[in-house]
């Protein structure tokens, strides 16, 4: 028989905001364990939950930006679960009214994902598992959430993946989020279940959680939608529940029955009041939503001529392409520009281990030099080992003129230097004379060398021809 794959997916992504959701402890990621925490995120008797407005205004960010209606008068509920990552034993979340309903997510191929609804909520604490312990770090207790859910809208790991890839896009050129997977402000569950191909009813979905990667979510759906496929062909079902994956043996772990609703006891938090949100504020947001990657995608293209692989280098992420756009505000050619940039800039980065946020160089830096090189000062040679030693900071001019790096277009002193290479080379000469055009290229390698790299090549090319020219008809 033929199966269909159906997949959902519910993300969590933690807010850019500098404090936590219902308290003013700071959310900076790495402090040592439980240095963030006060009575309002440990659930201490007698504290009271004050909503942070960073946090909604970022969370309407995204909810316009995925197409969402935003719910007028939203409220705020506690789901109550007993585990120790969650000191109150509920978690404040919004269930029977969430902050934005009914929106979309377009994919680069053009389909469009249905995003059912999204909501705000608290962060739990994060448990260490140790071998004969468990520690607990209370640390990401509180810090502002919002739950992303999409109808099942998916038929594979790739689409869900590409649906991830969006999602990251978006909300990072929004400033809601850093989106790090690897640092856990962006985390998924795939909801999956396969069916009889054709079929339109949904089959019994498995919850997977711990997916730290894209990769992980493409090989999870993958090895899931086997695992259910093999068990519904030998006559058994498939049970509701909650896998785990496991990184190591790229497996599929069940790990409980997935817990149903009813088994939270959700009840209106009773200390927050509702939250309210005018057509003002959704106004001025929708004004000032910046330019998403795909609407600079586009400029890129009609404005600069730009390459869809340029263009979508480019715009992989904001810093890249903010830093891109301001090279060419400072007058640098845009192909040039994108080439220095997708090729030596992001060579650096990763020799360095560097992230696209944290380009060393000022823009103002790699526009200059790029001048340097069509102004003639220096070669396209000698302008790389010149970005490498100014990469980290130092200006290109006067990195030049310090090492006497300009290039020589004098023809009478490039003249005498080749003069002495074919001296020096009669060999060469000789095989040339004798139709051997490869000599002309070592050739011109010694006038290069010779030159110190500092002659245009073009010129070094040209006189060494017209010498060897010279040979033939004396
Ligand atoms: P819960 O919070 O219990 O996981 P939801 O009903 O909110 O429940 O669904 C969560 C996600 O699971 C949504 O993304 C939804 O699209 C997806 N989903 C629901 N039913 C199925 C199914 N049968 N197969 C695949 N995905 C499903
Ligand atoms: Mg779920
Ligand atoms: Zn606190």
């Amino acid at each position: 028989m033929n199966w269909d794959i159906v997949i959902g997916l519910e993300t969590h992504v933690e807010l850019a905001t500098r404090s936590k959701i219902f308290c003013g402890c700071s959310t900076t990621f790495g402090a040592p364990p439980n240095s963030l925490c006060c009575p309002v995120c440990l659930g201490l008797p007698g504290s009271l939950p004050v909503l942070n407005e960073a946090a909604v205004e970022l969370a309407l960010k995204a909810a316009l930006a995925l197409n969402c209606t935003v719910t007028p008068i939203s409220r705020f509920d506690r789901k109550n679960y007993f585990y120790p990552d969650l000191p109150k034993a509920y978690q404040i979340s919004q269930l029977y009214a969430p902050l934005a309903r009914d929106g979309y997510v377009e994919l680069p191929g053009g389909k469009r994902v249905g995003i059912h609804e999204m909501h705000l909520e608290e962060d739990a604490g994060k448990l260490h598992h140790r071998e004969d312990r468990t520690a607990i770090d209370y640390n990401r207790c509180g810090i502002p959430l919002i739950e992303i859910v999409t109808a099942p809208d998916f038929s594979n790991g790739d689409e869900a993946a590409a649906y991830l890839e969006q999602l990251r896009s978006i909300l990072q050129y929004l400033g809601v989020s850093d989106c790090r997977m690897e640092q856990g402000s962006l985390r998924c569950d795939v909801n999956l279940s396969v069916r009889p191909a054709g079929s339109d009813e949904l089959g019994t979905r498995t919850e997977l959680k711990n997916l730290g990667s894209l990769r992980a979510v493409r090989l999870a759906c993958q090895y899931e939608a086997q695992r259910q496929i093999a068990i519904l062909e030998s006559g058994g079902q498939v049970r509701c529940q909650t896998c785990r994956w496991d990184e190591d043996t790229r497996r599929t772990v069940p790990m409980r029955d997935k817990e149903q609703v009813g088994d939270y006891r959700y009840f209106p938090d009773p200390d927050l009041p509702p939250l309210v949100i005018g057509d003002q504020q959704l106004d001025r947001l929708r004004r000032e939503q910046p330019e998403l990657a795909h609407e600079k995608r586009r400029r890129y293209a009609r404005d600069w001529q730009l390459g869809d692989y340029d263009c979508a280098t480019l715009t992989t992420h904001p810093a890249l392409a903010a830093f891109f756009e301001q090279v060419v505000a400072l007058g640098a050619p845009p192909k040039q520009a994108a080439n220095w940039i997708m090729g030596q800039v992001l060579r650096r980065l990763s020799a360095d281990d560097l992230g696209v946020e944290e380009i060393p160089m000022p823009a103002r830096a790699l526009a200059d030099l790029i001048a340097l090189v069509s102004n003639g000062t220096i070669n396209r040679n000698t302008a790389v080992e010149v970005f490498d030693a100014v990469f980290t900071g130092g200006d290109p001019a006067e990195y030049v003129r310090t090492h006497h790096l300009e290039q020589t277009g004098d023809v009478e002193q490039v003249t005498a230097i080749v003069e002495d290479v074919l001296a020096q080379n009669p060999q060469s000469v000789t095989d040339w004379l004798a139709g051997k055009e490869k000599a002309v290229g070592f050739l011109m390698g010694q006038a290069m060398r010779a030159l110190g790299g500092k002659a245009p090549p073009a010129l070094v090319n040209e006189i060494v021809r017209q010498l060897l020219e010279r040979k033939k008809s004396s």
